[in-house]
């Protein structure tokens, strides 16, 4: 604290992100990376791009990478052009830009009540009235909840992840076309961080309702958390208002590595869908072990899985696993998880670590 600040940032909530400990050989399973290391061509083009052409600022577009994003989507079928993408350094960057810039209406934006931590956060920086819509009794979103009848809750617009976080659970793109069907006047983003581990992207919607933003992330599924690139894809009327955002923040959020190696990641696509397959599997591999131990796991489609134990606390299980160097995410509340633990799915010799651990503490 210090007389120098404002009044403002006083009052300030900041995110608490996940330890990223200095000590090596911990087996870490709080920030949902990816346990393998990015594509062999992302590292060659970051090698063949460190030299002198570094004095120069990089392309303020990203066009390279933006269009590297349109023909991926559109090799998919979804036909998406450069001018629908927008890119930020981490999506984090990309959601604080819309928050700023479409969030601060007359009405409430909505969002799940158990959710990406961070929604609350920018609310409080950008002065957004918001209201939390309790997840049901699955720990899900019922699209229902948003809607009055047919016609939407009054809302100034309304954002979740899908897969949601830190549950993990999926919503089928049959609902979110619902929700999209009812809700036409304010806009609807759908913050895709985990959609690359079992669900199906919002981003074939995009062409047909001209409100709804998709979000995603290269630090998760492409596994370029240490890179920060986060981009999204709308219709072009929506990507210009972030473009005005951006130009009058940072003209330049991501740099020439960056640029160039998040395009390479989107161009490898073998090795994009190995490490998918082999988290996915993983996933599989860990809630049957989990669950022969008593845990009970939601259902989930991303690289991480939410669980607890009846018989053990969630806090007594985080603290007995760390004293065996093992780190996952216990975040304590509200009182509906106080006892649930978000374990990011690792290798597979860490997720062999983590089982022997459990059996030593339970
Ligand atoms: C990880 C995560 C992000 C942020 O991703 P970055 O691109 O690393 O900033 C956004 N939303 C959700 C739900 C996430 O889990």
């Amino acid at each position: 604290m210090s007389k120098y600040w404002s009044d403002f940032v006083h009052h300030l909530e900041p995110y608490v992100p996940g330890e990223q400990p200095k000590i090596e050989r911990l087996v870490k399973l709080n920030t949902n990376e990816h346990p393998l290391g990015p594509s062999p061509k992302v590292i060659e083009v970051i090698r063949a791009g460190a030299d002198e052409r570094l004095r120069l600022y990089p392309d303020p577009d990203s066009s390279q990478l933006k269009q590297a994003i349109a023909d991926y989507y559109s090799g998919k079928g979804h036909d998406i052009k450069r001018s629908q993408v927008f890119v930020g350094n981490g999506s984090d960057e990309v959601l604080a830009h819309l928050f700023m810039g479409f969030f601060k209406q007359d009405e409430p934006l909505l969002f799940p009540d158990i959710t990406y931590s961070f929604y609350k956060v920018y609310c409080g920086l950008y002065q957004i009235d918001y209201q939390a819509v309790p997840l049901n009794a699955e720990l899900a979103i019922d699209v229902g909840d948003y809607l009055d009848g047919e016609k939407p809750r009054p809302n100034g617009g309304i954002i979740f992840p899908n897969p949601n976080a830190p549950t993990g659970r999926l919503l089928p793109l049959s609902e979110i076309e619902r929700l999209l069907q009812a809700n036409t006047e304010s806009l609807v983003v759908i913050d895709e961080a985990y959609i690359d581990f079992g669900g199906d992207t919002a981003i074939s919607l995009v062409n047909r309702y001209p409100n709804l933003l998709v979000t995603q992330t290269l630090s998760k599924s492409r596994s370029l958390a240490g890179l920060r690139i986060g981009l999204a894809v709308g219709d072009e009327a929506l990507i210009d208002g972030l473009n005005r955002i951006k130009d009058s923040f940072n003209s330049y959020p991501l740099d020439q590595l960056a640029i160039a190696a998040g395009a390479a990641a989107f161009e490898d696509q073998e090795w994009f869908a190995q490490g998918c397959e082999l988290v996915i599997s993983q996933r599989d591999w860990l809630n049957e072990k989990l669950a022969a131990r008593g845990f009970e796991s939601l259902p989930s489609a991303a690289n991480f899985l939410f669980t607890f134990h009846p018989q053990h606390s969630g806090s007594s299980l985080a603290q007995g696993l760390r004293e065996q160097g093992i780190i996952l995410r216990h975040f304590g509340k509200p009182e509906r998880i106080a006892d649930y633990l978000r374990i990011t799915v690792g290798t597979v010799e860490q997720n062999q670590a983590l089982i022997e651990a459990l059996d030593t503490l339970l």
